[in-house]
């Protein structure tokens, strides 16, 4: 049987907007110690912009962009929406075929015979591309035609406004570790975990290490009978979701798979949201007892 006022604190976490689907998980919250977030959409924006875009002999800008947003008009990534959104000509000019996209890698296809592939270092190592050995300091999404390297787009996106003040509550609810989790490049990731002040920063992860990684901190919290939640927004979150103890999804523009697979819904896709039902969740315990 289920104590009354975890009705009452379900009731009171909608009012907030946040959906519980069952008070065995308002309940969880109470022993969760470990918060790991997706960063793309769940902790930033989900909005990137086109900072740069730094073409290689003998490529022009023009040319880099129309190729790279050419490949890019097929795919739903909102880094992807950036680069078509940022190219001024017209993308009905240019004869796809072949296109293929590799979640936390990139996409490529022909455009016109040209193979192109734009994505990360690790969509390059699959296209046999050279890269150089400096490691990209912002998100980047490198362009290669015709097996070389044609140059780089910088792609930028920016923290949401209650994120840091976020992670700082939840610290002061006990959770002891915040943990980021991104398919994004290294130094990205430190820049932003840094700067909200996360306890744990783990990145260039491919979906399916998303789940390695909540699994190994879920079994590090099950030994001192603690909990994890995990809160992310995409289709490709959706098996991290499931898996952790407590799965939270951002629902305002998040993938209805994700809101599926969720057991805790935030309907206005703001983090802070979080640190709100973790009160709630402590409020309803002290009633209980
Ligand atoms: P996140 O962990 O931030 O949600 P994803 O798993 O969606 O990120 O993607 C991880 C990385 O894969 C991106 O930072 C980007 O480098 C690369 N990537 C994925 N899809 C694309 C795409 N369509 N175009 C360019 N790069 C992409
Ligand atoms: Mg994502």
């Amino acid at each position: 049987s289920v104590p009354l006022s975890f009705f009452g604190g379900i009731g009171a976490a909608s009012r907030h907007g946040i959906l519980v689907k069952g008070s065995n998980f308002l309940e969880a919250m109470n022993q969760v110690s470990t918060i790991a977030f997706d960063k793309t959409g769940t902790l930033t924006q989900g909005h990137f912009s086109v900072t740069d875009v730094l073409p290689l002999q003998p490529w022009h800008q023009d040319e880099l962009l129309g190729l790279a947003a050419a490949v890019e008009s097929q795919s739903i990534h909102p880094i992807a929406r950036s680069i078509v959104e940022a190219y001024q000509g017209d993308l009905s000019k240019y004869r796809l075929d072949e296109l293929h996209e590799t979640a936390g890698h990139g996409i490529s296809g022909h455009v016109d015979g040209h193979s192109v592939i734009a994505g990360n270092v690790k969509a390059m190592q699959a296209g046999d591309i050279k890269v150089p050995n400096s490691q990209p300091t912002c998100t980047t999404v490198f362009v290669a035609i015709d097996g070389q390297l044609a140059g780089r787009i910088q792609v930028a996106d920016q923290p949401k406004p209650d994120a840091k003040a976020a992670i700082n509550a939840l610290q002061q609810h006990g959770v002891h570790q915040t943990v980021l989790l991104t398919g994004d490049n290294q130094q990205t990731a430190n820049t932003i975990g840094q700067q909200l002040g996360m306890s744990h920063i783990a990145a260039e992860l491919l979906p399916e290490q998303k789940v390695t990684e909540v699994d190994r901190l879920t079994d590090n919290a099950h030994q001192a009978h603690h909990r994890v939640a995990f809160v992310g927004d995409g289709i490709n979150d959706t098996p991290v979701l499931a898996r952790a103890d407590v799965g939270i999804a951002m629902g305002g523009l998040g993938a209805d798979a994700a809101i599926e697979a969720a057991d805790i819904v935030i309907m206005n896709d703001q983090p802070s949201k979080i640190a709100k039902l973790m009160a709630i969740a402590k409020h309803t315990k002290r009633i209980v007892w």
